[in-house]
């Protein structure tokens, strides 16, 4: 890179570094047509600097443009060598109190939710961290880029408007005073005219539109060059550029990539340069190519000159930005130069210019122009106020050309309307002097064309053309919210004026909304298309909040409030204007009262879900209560005008729309209608649609007799006619009448008893009863938790949230409910505070109908819990504000009664079909209700005034005449005892008792004292009954409890079967082994006393039979070595997890050589298994099946699955567990002849005697073999063959054909994955392979059980024990299907790395062994010699020997890497022999190494070194031998204990004193320890030359995570793509194992892996975690698992915000800190190697995942 630079700075025209700045300047000084010289010079140096070839050169540009066209001008502006008169203006300035900071593309802001004026207000992270709202409640969000920092601004904070930074500043700055004070008046001078000439040619050239000439710039010479230039449009796909560039450019594909990377991010990119022809030719077949579908892709062929000239004029307005930031002197005068009129007048200033070429500016132009707009226009206060009026004049046309354009809005002009209307000041003053509301209204309905008739909306041919444009339209509502967002405190004249004036064009808009999407019922046939509703609705709902918040406005002043709702209601005239045109009016009567109304039938004319006029109006008459305007100025109110019928209408045409829907009556209108009745009733609609519609029949009934109300009611419910037909309930269930009718109208008559419950019950908003806001939301909370408990993000979403975001909720939570914190998974929930049941209404009216059957059922729960009855009635109410306090006589009207009486009636007759029982259950609950507000009457009475409430004397009047029907008290007596009624008992009773104390409540002052004691007595006698019936009702409920509990239990048993199918396997098995020790109990074999692990001491074991049971066929087996296979479904996998090195090459698999494994184990086999036990035949054959399946699968729906059967995968039949081969299950491999006597063994130093002559002979025989097959007896002879030593003798393999047909099946697939090879069961490194996944294994499990503190034995889950047991007898029995000589040949190798021969010099030095790992495949190769060897020598023997010698070679190990410090902890005094023991050696070792060890006295300290480097070889060596041999583990290793060393060096047979070996064995040892130190790489470690691992090796852990979340995504927004030149990364994503921070799921960082273009996750997984991988998505905050290219998940992050929760994907903005126990949760997983496992699982549950590209990420 340095040399290519220096390459291009040689090509450089000499001429141009020969230009002096600042003789430059001195001419431009004296100049007298400023201007004509500087464009001179720009016109000469400019295209000798820009584009000089095909491709631009950004480094060599920016130096010559510093030097050559910027360095004159800052020359000339300061008047002195910039260098120093820039520091100097610095200095002088008093910097503005604003921070400014403009955010990057997904850098962290904040919020405060306590003080922001509105959410658009935001800190960046420096300045929230230093400012008060750090202790409040903030929100934390990434921005999307643009924007900026709103610290200092003093109108947008309630509170703390600096950070302490800025807060310096603000004192001095406070008295607003010219900046322009602070500079020189020369400067001033100099500054516009500089200014004013880099500003106008910059405009100028970027808003040029010809393609050969150049704007008051001369072309000096007209050179043949030309660029073809290619655009960016949001129209096509990255692919389709790609490929179309390939063939029109012909360029490689990966420079198509580039270009089209380039093109997507800056707007353009020149994709060809050269002569007109040339380009242009480019250009035809681009167009050519890209027009087929859609408007073809914008290429333009520019002129060199113009292309050069445009890039220096960005250039130019970034270079403006940078010299204003070193004064607000100058910042000033660039606003004033910007916004300065030109000679045209109107429009013609720099400002407006550039703003109103906007759309059709490429988008690196746009960025750069908008930034220099925010860091100048709108960081001064003053000219922030001039460009907000530029802006708002020209808002028509701006947001026009935006609907034009095809970029998105943050791309455009029009998106700073941010900035500007959510300043309330600005805001206000837009509104009065530019009249904002009203352009912003008026701009929007331009755009919405679409009208009926009527003029109404109308968006029936609904294109995506259409849909696109209507999202653009949309933007605009939200600029009205900015402007509406904060509200005024203080009204002027002015205001008023306009805002009226804002609110009448508003009301034009929903007029056009008012009865949009008419729908008429469809009879006979389905409808054929669905009609478009999805328009209005988005509509509806974008415009909801702005609803409410212009009656907020009204509501903030009473003159306002009284035009606004005579204008409503002049609207809502108009649109009713022909009400009751051609309609005949009818006259209904019933009960003896008759009222006039239209026929109308919502069955059968159209009806319309929206009506936003009467919406609004009902609004605006619950703030004339809620104002107390409506008392105050009753006589400036049209409340005369106001005919309470027409109000009503409408409303109630939905509502009975809604109930006809739910009857079944509306089918065949398809499902258009379903989701508007849904979306009508939904959180985000409901305020302003379906409350709205039952206060307007609040308003109606408080303002008419209620019996005329009803009888409208049941008119349009079309239910008039059974009401008022006294015998219409018997005749149907007489009549043969058609079941769905009968069915119909039962649900219509539980529907309008529903409204009724309603109308009266819903009293919860300030303004219709008297309650305030908090009352409301509380309401809300208490009928959600009734419910169920929720986590806070579902009671958020729950309830409607207002222009701020918020929903009130925090402040009245504590109040009702009590949190708790969530465990490992799942999520921290609220639930209902007990005393707050008592509010519970069954019939709240925002329960959707499952969560009512839900609530009813968990209250009824919770009652029968307690021990209380079962009713649940209707809850004391607040009463009504005076305004509506008259709709209450609703429930005593004659008509409520009748129906009342009649639903009764029909339930006591029961016997007909024609009554439900939910329809008695609404009717009790009415009359429960009609009982509260009795009662509450009676006791709030006053002396003043009379109850005129008389509900309970109405009830007890029997029926009139001709009817004699009994009084309704009589029904409800009779029901109480109706056996068919047995559910609604406790409520009947309820209502009868509620009436006895308004009984008593009313005869209050006759009570007579006999009377009440004779009550007493009564109520004595009835409590014993009670107690009586308690009892049995309690055992009843005990013995219930119990059932459920079973049921509970039976249906979780089935869910789980395969859960407890596998403890039961579990538990036979154990069963088994029980039983079959028992039969050995008396074999004095075990013995307490002490148990040795190995060696010709090794403890007997008795012999086990072990039978288990296929999970397949169900069929038991015992395993032998002579019996049929069975296996375990097991899963190898690479691993790193140990790895100590990640950066190291991966080695060339084919010709590795895996036989020593590094310390570093940087690449290690893992197998792991779900411990499920098959026939091996029983798993073939499913195997097989499997592979058949899939195969037909694929070819059928080409889908990916979770597990890849090429591969060998498949899922344990059981637990669907990933597995990709079997181990087989072996008897204990070694059967020992049990020695007692040790005097006949060999000791170490002859042992190795005779097995260096046993290698030795073997070496020499393969050499002979090789060179002649003959004469063998002869040579045997000359190699003096050791005593009893046959290697001719070939030992005869013990295990059946199906074993050892299985332990090739698991050998080869641990070769395959594990050297990630094909399989070749011939290959000499399949028994290394498995030796090395054996001992890898013992080692990671010993390191959890070690980072969890836990013992060695007995914590281990059964499957892993299962699975270590398999994989260490297998790894052991492996020889027997393997070449014995290759076999032979390893060991002999091995054997050389600690005794040296001269047949093996290529063998690493011991510092280049893990140990562990040698000692596994010395003991499991060892055998391959001993069965030739007849000297009678152990096994067992050479077991321990080896066993020894490795140790000892690990002791050096230690010592030689060993970094003692001798810190001067404290040392015990005496020293221990073991202190002594181990300082002589380490003096040895000194001498051998020649004294380039570090000097060490301290006996202690190298002690106590050893002790703790050498514990995990012991450990796992205990785990080994354990596994091998099957000795049990002794009992004080299974007890925590200070003397755990001790116990594990007698389990192994070691000395307590480890160094005794060496004593023990000097005579060989000496020598050993010479040679390897003599070694040439150890002598090079002892030279510092290079690296070696010390012991013992920590643990790997994931990298340690920041508390606070934001610091990473501060992190992640500074982190840019390391391929595309500083660009911020799109989606940045953390390594959680190594911490590298990569560019994901973006085609600048994908490479090639293995022939397959793969994203930088992918890639990263195979060097750093062998294919697996871990890794922290952060912008989306969620954890992504990784394995292999196919293989992918997504897991919950360990990031909780306060209530328990995860926030995956940002979008609530709580903050998040680190939850600890989860994130150890994942680095277990990663540890316990289960992230395949993981993520095999959430495929298996989750299908789409599979179809998600995981290799691009
Ligand atoms: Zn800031
Ligand atoms: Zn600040
Ligand atoms: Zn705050
Ligand atoms: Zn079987
Ligand atoms: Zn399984
Ligand atoms: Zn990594
Ligand atoms: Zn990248």
């Amino acid at each position: 890179m340095a040399a290519d630079l220096e390459a291009e700075v040689q090509a450089i025209d000499k001429s141009l570094l020969e230009c002096s700045a600042e003789e430059i300047a001195v001419k431009w000084l004296q100049a007298n047509d400023l201007q004509k010289e500087v464009y001179q010079h720009l016109a000469y140096y400019v295209p000798k600097i820009y584009c000089r070839g095909p491709n631009p050169a950004p480094q060599r540009e920016d130096m010559l443009a510093q030097h050559v066209l910027l360095g004159p001008m800052e020359w000339y502006l300061c008047g002195e060598d910039p260098a120093f008169g820039f520091p100097k203006l610095e200095q002088a300035n008093k910097p503005s109190h604003l921070c400014g900071h403009v955010f990057k593309v997904g850098e962290p802001t904040y919020s405060c939710r306590d003080c922001a004026v509105d959410p658009t207000c935001v800190l960046c992270m420096e300045c929230f961290l230093g400012s008060i709202h750090r202790e409040h409640r903030y929100r934390m969000t990434t921005s999307g880029g643009g924007g900026f920092c709103d610290c200092g601004d003093t109108e947008a904070w309630k509170e703390g408007p600096y950070c302490q930074k800025h807060e310096l500043n603000a004192s001095e700055t406070a008295e607003e005073e010219d900046p322009l004070v602070q500079l020189p008046e020369d400067m001033v001078a100099r500054a516009y005219n500089i200014f004013a000439i880099a500003f106008k040619y910059a405009v100028d050239i970027l808003t040029w539109e010809k393609e050969n000439e150049l704007p008051g710039l001369e072309m000096i010479e007209k050179s043949d060059t030309y660029y073809c230039m290619l655009f960016n449009d949001e129209v096509h796909t990255y692919e389709q550029v790609i490929y179309t560039l390939q063939k029109a450019v012909n360029c490689t594909q990966k420079e198509a990539v580039g270009f089209a990377t380039t093109v997507d991010r800056d707007g353009r990119r020149s994709v060809r340069y050269g002569d007109f022809q040339y380009c242009d030719q480019a250009k035809s077949v681009i167009v050519r190519n890209t027009s087929r579908q859609t408007k073809p892709l914008k290429v333009q062929v520019m002129h060199s000159s113009i292309v050069a000239h445009q890039s220096f004029g960005l250039k130019l307005l970034t270079w403006l930005g940078s010299v204003i930031g070193y004064s607000d002197g100058l910042r000033r005068i660039l606003c004033q130069v910007g916004l300065q009129e030109g000679p045209d007048g109107e429009n013609s200033s720099l400002v407006d210019k550039l703003m109103l070429y906007d759309s059709k500016l490429w988008k690196g132009a746009r960025n750069v122009y908008h930034q220099l707009f925010m860091s100048s226009l709108l960081m001064d206060l003053k000219y922030k106020k001039l460009f907000a009026i530029r802006f708002a004049r020209n808002y028509e046309r701006l947001q026009s050309d935006f609907m034009k354009d095809d970029h998105d809005r943050e791309l455009s002009i029009a998106d700073l309307s941010i900035q500007i209307f959510t300043v309330p000041s600005l805001a206000r003053m837009l509104i009065t002097e530019e009249n904002l509301m009203t352009t912003i209204i008026k701009t929007f309905m331009d755009h919405l064309r679409h009208r009926d008739i009527q003029g109404r909306f109308q968006f029936e041919r609904y294109t995506a053309l259409q849909a696109f444009k209507f999202r653009r339209v949309q933007s605009l509502i939200l600029d009205l919210k900015y402007v509406l967002i904060s509200k005024p405190t203080e009204w002027s004249d002015d205001l008023r004026h306009k805002f009226l004036e804002g609110f009448d064009a508003f009301l034009e808009l929903l007029k056009c909304m008012q009865g949009m999407d008419p729908i008429t019922r469809q009879v006979g046939q389905h409808i054929e298309m669905e009609p478009e509703w999805e328009a209005a609705f988005t509509l509806q709902m974008k415009l909801t909040l702005v609803i409410s918040m212009m009656q907020d406005w009204c509501a903030l002043d009473e003159k306002v409030l009284i035009e606004a709702y005579k204008k409503c209601l002049a609207v809502l005239m108009q649109c009713h204007s022909g009400f009751t045109d051609g309609e005949q009016p009818i006259v209904l009567s019933m009960c003896g009262h008759s009222v006039e109304t239209i026929r109308y039938c919502v069955s059968q004319e159209k009806v319309s879900i929206h009506l936003p006029v009467s919406r609004l109006l009902a609004g605006l008459h619950v703030l004339l209560s809620k104002t107390e305007v409506a008392y105050k100025f009753p006589e400036l109110l049209p409340l005369s005008e106001l005919s309470p019928p027409m109000l009503i209408e409408h409303p109630l045409r939905c509502l009975v729309l809604c109930a006809q829907v739910h009857a079944g009556m509306w089918r065949r209108n398809g499902f258009s209608l379903v989701n508007q009745i849904y979306y009508y009733h939904n959180v985000k609609c409901r305020r302003e649609m379906f409350d709205k519609d039952i206060v307007m029949l609040q308003t109606g009934v408080s303002m008419m007799d209620p019996n005329h109300f009803l009888m409208i009611m049941l008119s349009r419910f079309e239910l008039d006619q059974i009401f008022s037909t006294p015998d219409y309930g018997k005749r149907f269930s007489t009549e043969n009448t058609n079941k769905d009718v009968v069915q119909q109208n039962n649900t219509l008559i539980e529907e309008m008893l529903y409204l009724v419950i309603m109308i009266v019950g819903e009293r919860f908003s300030p303004g219709i009863g008297q309650v305030n806001a908090t009352d409301e939301i509380k309401r809300e909370i208490i009928h959600q938790l009734s419910i169920r408990p929720m986590a806070h993000s579902e009671l958020v979403k729950a309830l409607p949230e207002d222009e701020n975001r918020e929903t009130g909720m925090e402040s009245v939570i504590e109040e009702v409910a009590c949190f708790k914190k969530p465990g490992l998974t799942g999520r921290g929930l609220y639930e209902l505070k007990p005393e707050c049941a008592k509010n519970f209404n069954l019939y709240f009216y925002h329960f959707s109908r499952a969560e009512q059957s839900k609530a009813e059922e968990a209250q009824r729960k919770l009652k029968r819990q307690n021990r209380e009855d079962t009713a649940l009635p209707p809850p004391a109410l607040p009463p009504f504000c005076p305004l509506f306090a008259s709709l209450v006589n609703i429930l005593q009207s004659d008509v409520m009664l009748c129906i009342m009486g009649t639903i009764l009636q029909w339930a006591v007759e029961h016997n007909g079909y024609a009554w439900s029982e939910a329809m008695l259950q609404r009717v009790l609950h009415l009359i429960g209700m009609a009982l509260q507000e009795e009662k509450h009457h009676l006791e709030n009475l006053t002396e003043e005034n009379v109850v005129t409430f008389s509900f309970t004397q109405k009830i007890s009047r029997p029926g009139e005449a001709p009817n004699n029907s009994p009084s309704i008290l009589a029904m409800l007596e009779t029901l109480q005892n109706a056996p068919h009624l047995e559910v609604h008992k406790d409520m009947i009773r309820w209502i009868l008792k509620t009436f006895n104390t308004i009984k008593k409540l009313r005869e209050n002052s006759s009570t007579t004292p006999v009377a009440e004691t004779e009550g007493n007595i009564m109520e004595e006698v009835k409590s014993s009954r009670d107690k009586d019936k308690a009892e049995r009702k309690r055992k009843a409920e005990i013995a219930r409890l119990r059932r459920e509990k079973i049921m509970a239990q039976m249906s979780e048993m089935q869910r789980h079967f395969i859960n407890e199918n596998k403890e039961l396997f579990q538990q036979t098995l154990e069963e088994l082994d029980t039983s079959s020790s028992g039969v050995h109990e008396n074999s004095p074999v075990i013995s307490d006393a002490k148990l040795t692990a190995l060696g010709p001491e090794q403890t007997r074991v008795a012999e086990h039979r072990q039978v288990v049971m296929c999970i397949l066929c169900q069929e038991e087996q015992e395993v032998k070595v002579d019996s049929r296979a069975m296996v375990l479904a097991a899963f190898i996998q690479r691993s790193t997890v140990l790895s100590k090195n990640r950066n190291k090459a991966i080695p060339d698999p084919e010709k590795y050589d895996p036989l020593f494994m590094h310390p570093d184990l940087s690449c290690g086999t893992h197998t792991g298994s779900c411990g499920h036990i098959m026939h091996a035949h029983c798993w073939q054959r499913y195997f097989d099946a499997v592979q058949a399946k899939e195969q037909r699968r694929q070819q059928r729906l080409r889908v990916h699955t979770s597990y890849d059967v090429e591969n060998g995968e498949f899922l344990c039949p059981l637990c669907e567990c990933l597995s990709n081969t079997v181990i087989p299950l072996l008897p204990p491999p070694r059967i020992f002849s049990n020695r007692l006597d040790m005097s006949g063994q060999p000791n170490l130093a002859q042992w190795i005697k005779t097995v260096s002559q046993q290698t030795k002979a073997l070496y020499l025989l393969r050499d002979e073999g090789c060179a002649s097959s003959s004469g063998n007896s002869e040579k045997m002879d000359q190699l003096q063959l050791p005593e009893g030593f046959r290697p001719d003798f070939k030992p005869k393999n013990p295990y059946s054909e199906s074993i050892k047909e299985m332990l090739t099946t698991f050998g080869t697939a641990t070769y395959k994955v594990g050297l990630k090879v094909h399989p070749n069961e011939e290959d000499p490194r399949v028994p290394i392979m498995c030796w090395g996944s054996c001992a890898y294994t013992i080692q990671t499990i010993e390191r959890i059980l070690a980072d969890d503190d836990k013992l060695l034995f007995g914590n281990l889950p059964c499957r892993q024990d299962d699975c270590l047991t398999s994989l260490t007898r297998f790894a052991a029995a492996h020889w027997t299907v393997s070449s014995l000589s290759a076999v032979q040949g390893h060991f002999c190798t091995l054997l050389a790395s600690l005794v040296p021969n001269e047949k093996n010099g290529n063998v690493p030095c011991i510092l280049d062994i893990d140990m562990f790992h040698l000692l596994v495949s010395l003991v499991l190769s060892f055998p391959a010699i001993h069965c030739q060897d007849f000297s009678g020598v152990s096994l067992g023997t050479g077991d321990l020997h080896l066993f020894h010698l490795v140790t000892m070679a690990h002791i050096i190990q230690i010592l030689l890497t060993s970094s003692t410090e001798e810190n001067g902890m404290d040392q015990e005094n005496a020293n221990s022999e073991e202190e002594v023991a181990v300082l002589t050696l380490y003096k040895f070792l000194c001498q051998c190494t020649g004294s380039a060890l570090k000097e060490i006295s301290s006996g202690w300290h190298l002690w106590r070194n050893l002790k703790a480097g050498i514990m995990p070889f012991l450990r796992c060596s205990a785990l080994f031998f354990h596994y091998l041999n099957g000795v049990p583990a002794p009992s004080e290793v299974q007890v925590s204990g200070t003397n755990q060393f001790e116990h594990l060096c007698s389990y192994l047979s070691l000395p307590n004193n480890l160094t005794c070996l060496f004593q023990e064995n000097s005579e060989i040892m000496n020598t050993l320890i010479e040679s390897w130190c003599s070694n040439n790489e150890v002598k090079r470690y002892l030279e510092g030359k290079r690296h070696a691992i010390s012991y013992a090796r920590e643990s790997n852990k994931l990298i340690d995570l920041p508390d606070d979340y934001s610091c990473l995504i501060n992190q992640a927004s500074n982190f840019s793509c390391p391929k595309s030149g500083g660009d911020k990364s799109r989606a940045p994503t953390l390594c959680l194992v190594c911490g590298t921070m990569l560019c994901s799921q973006s085609y600048c960082c994908q490479t090639e892996l293995e022939g397959e273009d793969v994203g930088a996750c992918t890639a990263h997984t195979y060097t750093c975690g062998s294919g697996v991988g871990i890794f922290l998505r952060v912008r989306e905050c969620q954890v992504l698992f990784l394995a292999g290219k196919t293989k992918g998940c997504f897991y919950p992050p360990p990031y909780l915000d306060d209530y328990g929760e995860t926030d995956q994907g940002l979008r609530r903005g709580n903050p998040l800190h680190l939850c600890k126990e989860r994130f150890k949760k994942i680095q277990k997983l990663w540890q316990q190697h289960s992230i395949t496992e993981e993520i095999g699982h959430a495929q298996e549950a989750n299908q789409t995942l599979s179809g998600i590209d995981w290799q691009h990420l």
